[in-house]
């Protein structure tokens, strides 16, 4: 990183660190970590709607150079992808991760060897790829690699489905919150990832993450050390509610806001059994998605 750089969780301290994970440990005894609350001891390894119990699973990480460029820079993205996921989304592109488990089981210590390797390798962050339903664990890892010297900024990479007592567990501690914002509508969000209050907890979500870092913020080689950077993905059938996101992210989260606007989408796991899901979006949809985010001011990326 930059000379001088100090990632948020070096500033609150260690003491302080040990101290958030243990109180993020015990909130697994009933878990509610994300919208669904379901309730269950994790700690006795009592599963959820995402099927995650008291250890950790990953699925692979490494250098990432496909993430948006403030976060490649030239030594790439250290991502960390985690398994199992607490949306269901019926177009997942990762559903043998998300929805079928695949991936190994880690402990604290291994997890804080693979952040200090990612750094050792040059990595401009540490990227946590779904990382709601491991939140305790990935705070007593990251614990163990402070100590051990990990200096570089934290990426809180998710689905934009967490709780605000997640969210505030995580204050002073994730340095780049990256939601990917699915939905606006509630109908919509239920029928796609059963979770029909998406809209709202992912609206309070983007205010809290808002209030803890504020917007982007890059240092002189236009690496990002601090800040909001929301994801969209374009749906076909207008499915993904760009406008209502955009007229959002402008009027109540900044209107310097920075919103990677993309249009990968294809169809995959079931997604072909949920028309217009069963078509990719069209360049058409993907060009209408980013004019409504430039009419709106905000610093679209695509
Ligand atoms: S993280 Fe998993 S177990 Fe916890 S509330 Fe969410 S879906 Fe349920």
């Amino acid at each position: 990183m930059a000379e001088g750089f100090v990632p948020a969780y070096r500033k609150l301290g260690l003491e302080a660190l040990r101290r958030r994970a243990g109180e993020a440990y015990r909130q697994l005894k009933r878990c509610e970590l994300c919208g669904r609350r379901c309730a269950v001891n994790r700690l006795l390894d009592e599963t959820g709607v995402c099927r995650a119990g008291r250890r950790v699973l990953i699925s692979g990480y490494g250098p990432h150079f496909g993430e948006e460029a403030p976060l490649v820079g030239e030594h790439g993205s250290g991502t960390i992808f985690l398994t199992y996921c607490n949306l269901k989304c019926v177009f997942c592109q990762n559903y043998d991760i998300s929805w079928e488990g695949g991936g190994d089981v880690v402990t604290g210590r291994e997890l804080a060897d693979i952040m200090l390797a990612l750094q050792k390798r040059g990595c401009h962050n540490i990227n946590f790829v779904s990382p709601t339903h491991y939140v305790p664990q990935i705070l007593a890892a990251l614990y163990l690699a402070a100590r051990r010297g990990l200096g570089v900024p934290l990426v809180y990479n998710t689905g934009g489905y967490d709780s605000q007592e997640t969210l505030k567990l995580l204050d002073g501690i994730v340095d780049i919150y990256m939601p990917d914002v699915k939905y606006m509508d509630p109908e919509v969000a239920r029928r796609l990832s059963g979770v029909e209050d998406y809209p709202a907890v992912v609206r309070a979500a983007l205010r809290e993450m808002q209030r803890q870092v504020g917007d982007l913020v890059t240092d002189r080689r236009g690496i990002a050390t601090r800040g909001l950077l929301v994801r969209h993905l374009v749906l076909p059938g207008g499915l993904a509610g760009t406008a209502a996101l955009v007229d959002f992210l402008a009027a109540e989260i900044s209107p310097n806001c920075f919103l990677n606007i993309m249009g990968q989408y294809y169809p995959a796991y079931r997604a072909r059994r949920f028309p217009p899901l069963d078509r990719r979006s069209t360049k058409e949809e993907l060009r209408a998605a980013i004019q409504l985010a430039r009419d709106r001011g905000l610093r679209v990326y695509t």
